[in-house]
């Protein structure tokens, strides 16, 4: 006798996840107008002051934060059903939302001391703490572990960065940049590296604008590291250990690149979609001819 030995598996949403995709998707339609996303883009290069407290107000930077620090410990497909909505609006917001709650709480749940953890969550999930990640350097970024020269030397009770990073999103706006440098000479390159959390105000540092030729409500800018001090408690994780660390890091990262994709995708359906059924040609609507009924 054949033994039937499927599993039936449920990919459908709870009824919780439902309510989180419902919730942003209403707080997105509200806060996430075309006109608004239109005149952030032609106006600033970071999402303003107010609409940064509307996503404080949702919970959004305490998404991912443990509820210790008050924040809610959500699971990646809770998340992601709260970003996709953000993708759909504006990719710029996405950004900058993203790497305060992405880079800011993983780095810093996942490699901080329990003091940092105490310093910095709470900061995050209140909002008044913004963060972004400086990795990729003039030298490229693919090949991160051969180009990667930005090199903390240790002096006493701090280390002294000198070196450049080259596209890190929202370093112009952010209070903590947390800083992957070289601080291992004689070893090999994959144990050569340390994360630091440097102040953007430390002296030393300079942003550098550069011209993209899209997402302007969120630059992704240069920083220049000129013997920037920063002391040993800003040392995130483990001296030497960056390389093999940051990728517990920004593994997940990649999921919310792909909701991105998701996201904007769905947002160019859906506008077609609307368009066809409102566009008249030829006596009525264009959803009526044979071609454009293929999509
Ligand atoms: C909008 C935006 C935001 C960003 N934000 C950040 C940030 O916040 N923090 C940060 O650290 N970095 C950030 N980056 C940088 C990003 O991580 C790098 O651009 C990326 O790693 C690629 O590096 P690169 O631009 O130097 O290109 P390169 O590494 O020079 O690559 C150039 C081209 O060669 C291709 N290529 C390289 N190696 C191979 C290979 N082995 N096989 C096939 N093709 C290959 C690449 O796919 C690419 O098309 C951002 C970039 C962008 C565009």
């Amino acid at each position: 006798m054949r033994r039937d030995r499927r599993i039936n598996m449920d990919f459908g949403l709870t009824e919780e996840q439902r309510i989180i995709q419902d919730t942003f998707k209403s707080f997105c339609d509200k806060e996430l107008s075309w006109e608004y996303v239109r005149w952030m883009d032609e106006n600033v290069d970071f999402p303003p002051d107010e609409l940064w407290q509307k996503f404080v107000d949702i919970g959004f930077f305490g998404a991912a934060a443990p509820e210790e620090y008050g924040g809610q410990a959500m699971g990646w497909v809770d998340q992601m059903l709260a970003y996709e909505q953000i993708c759909k609006k504006s990719m710029s917001v996405a950004l900058a939302m993203g790497v305060t709650s992405g880079f800011g709480v993983r780095f810093i749940n996942e490699l901080g001391t329990k003091e940092q953890k105490d310093k910095y969550l709470p900061l995050i999930v209140e909002g008044k703490w913004k963060t972004c990640m400086a990795l990729t350097e003039p030298g490229g970024g693919t090949d991160i572990l051969g180009a990667l020269s930005t090199f903390a030397e240790e002096k006493s009770d701090r280390f002294v960065i000198n070196g450049q990073k080259v596209f890190i999103t929202g370093a112009h706006v952010a209070d903590g940049l947390i800083t992957i440098c070289k601080t291992e000479k004689d070893v090999k390159k994959a144990k050569s590296w340390s994360t630091f959390i440097v102040p953007r105000e430390a002296k030393g540092v300079t942003i550098g604008k550069i011209d993209k030729i899209s997402c302007h409500h969120c630059d992704s800018v240069e920083i220049f590291f000129d013997n920037v001090e920063v002391p040993k408690e800003e040392l995130l994780g483990t001296r030497g250990n960056a390389f093999y660390e940051i990728m517990t890091v920004l593994n997940p990262e990649r999921i919310a690149v792909a909701m991105m994709g998701v996201g904007i995708t769905a947002a160019i359906y859906e506008a077609c979609m609307q368009y066809v059924q409102d566009r008249n040609a030829f006596g009525g609507p264009i959803s009526r001819f044979q071609i454009l009924q293929n999509y």
